[in-house]
């Protein structure tokens, strides 16, 4: 599904991301899944016509960090600290998916980032049936860079889970040649050793030559929380983000989630290599993991995005929701106005896709991608109509998104997904959600 013909997205307050403070009144016209044109009066024969009408009209949201296919796991983990989360819900749950099940979540948490106005993701897979994932994100028409992850040692990972290294590997390997680049490169492949504890040195170094030589991005948690944190540092004698250093998984094609235990050496780090960083603020309250220095991470000139992390840590995958606690948890420590709504915007647009590594996607401006989300301006908390900055980062919500395109094509329309049925996709989730809480004795 490439971006074919010309759409016309009409009458709307374009904020195209170019400069903050920046928004026009304006149409914007797709035509082969680029931004041809903004402008007013715009006119194209045989465009499809968008309403934009009282509405913002923004570059598609984007995420540094989801496991889509741990959806079926919403609601269904509750109250346990990181190390216990992993081990005694999610890794079983990964674990215990059938083919079917991963399918059925990956749809599930895909459709609600779509429906959410997230057009592309940072996403991290589990050990198994990865292609099943991309094939959900090739259907339903997300940008999604996204890898099976890693795991060959550790306490409290299932038998199920832990993987021959040179095995897991091949499969990456394997997907990557099938995966990278393809659906017009829409689609992209992420090595993802998933965290330091569950990988054997070996492993790491043999995730950062694959992905260095096929130009494969690295993607892993680090510093989520502080027992994490010291058993890292046990175990290496440094921090976690030295410790991924010296194993290779530092520099531009590096995303870190979490980091919010560093120490200043760390930050310093980050920032001289380049490394970015996925800051969850969702997950990071909802496990009480801690809070991500953000502002100082943002004054060392480190590059950061915005992730929702896994649905069974957040409990949602809504960028609207990361926006609103990174624009108002840091004034907690720094005061309010710690990180103003322009920075969250950006770090949600092109920021983000910058820490992805994709080219000419985050900005609306001829020649970058034709991916844009339409907001409402219909909903309560966007009234009275003020600087669009503040309106979409603490007064949005996925309520307020009305029409959505990726690579030029319309997923979502007057707030339906487009691609797939929508009720299909519940129904299937259910279901699967059911049987593997089930078989887990969740039920
Ligand atoms: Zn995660």
């Amino acid at each position: 599904m490439t971006g074919q013909g010309s759409v016309l997205v009409r009458g709307g307050v374009v904020v195209p991301m170019t400069a903050p403070g920046t928004f026009l009144e304006a149409d914007v016209l797709l035509r082969d899944g680029l931004v041809s044109a903004i402008g007013q009066g715009l006119k194209e024969d045989g465009a499809r016509i968008l309403d934009a009408r009282n509405a913002l009209v923004l570059p598609g949201f984007v995420q540094a960090h989801v496991h889509v296919v741990q959806s079926l796991a919403r609601h269904r983990a509750e109250g346990l600290p990181l190390l216990r989360w992993l081990s005694e819900r999610i890794w079983p749950y990964e674990a215990a998916l059938s083919p079917q099940e991963v399918r059925a979540a990956a749809h599930l948490g895909i459709a609600e980032l779509l429906a959410g106005g997230t057009t592309a993701a940072l996403d991290m897979g589990t050990t198994h049936d990865q292609g099943l994932v991309f094939g959900a994100a090739q259907d339903l028409g997300i940008r999604l860079t996204s890898g099976k992850c890693h795991l060959d040692v550790g306490a409290g990972v299932p038998p199920a889970l832990l993987e021959d290294r040179d095995a897991s590997l091949a499969e990456a390997e394997e997907l990557g040649s099938r995966w990278h680049g393809s659906c017009g490169g829409r689609l992209r492949y992420a090595a993802a050793p998933r965290f330091i504890l569950s990988c054997s040195t070996r492993l790491l170094a043999g995730a950062v030559e694959l992905a260095r030589r096929n130009g494969y991005l690295l993607h892993t948690h680090a510093s989520e929380n502080a027992d994490e944190t010291r058993a890292v540092r046990e175990r290496t004698g440094m921090g976690n983000v030295a410790a991924l250093a010296r194993a290779g998984l530092a520099g531009h094609d590096v995303v870190l989630a979490h980091c919010v235990h560093l120490d200043d050496a760390e930050m310093d780090l980050l920032a001289q290599r380049g490394t970015a960083v996925a800051h969850c603020p969702g997950a990071n309250l909802k496990l009480g993991s801690g809070i991500a220095n953000l502002p100082g991470l943002l004054a060392a000139g480190v590059r950061v995005g915005l992730g929702a992390d896994g649905p069974p840590c957040n409990n949602r995958l809504s960028i609207f929701h990361e926006m609103a606690l990174a624009g108002t948890i840091h004034n907690l420590t720094r005061g309010p106005g710690a990180v103003d709504p322009w920075t969250v915007l950006e770090m949600a647009t092109w920021r983000g896709a910058d820490v992805l590594g994709l080219d000419r996607v985050g900005r609306l401006e001829p020649g970058w991608k034709a991916d844009l989300v339409v907001l409402s301006l219909s909903s309560w908390a966007m009234e009275p109509a003020a600087g669009p900055a503040a309106m979409v980062v603490y007064g949005g919500g996925v309520e307020s998104v009305r029409h959505v395109i990726v690579d030029g094509t319309v997923v979502v329309s007057d707030g339906e997904l487009t691609t797939a049925d929508g009720a299909a996709i519940r129904r299937e989730a259910r279901h699967a959600a059911d049987a593997v809480s089930r078989r887990l004795g969740w039920a």
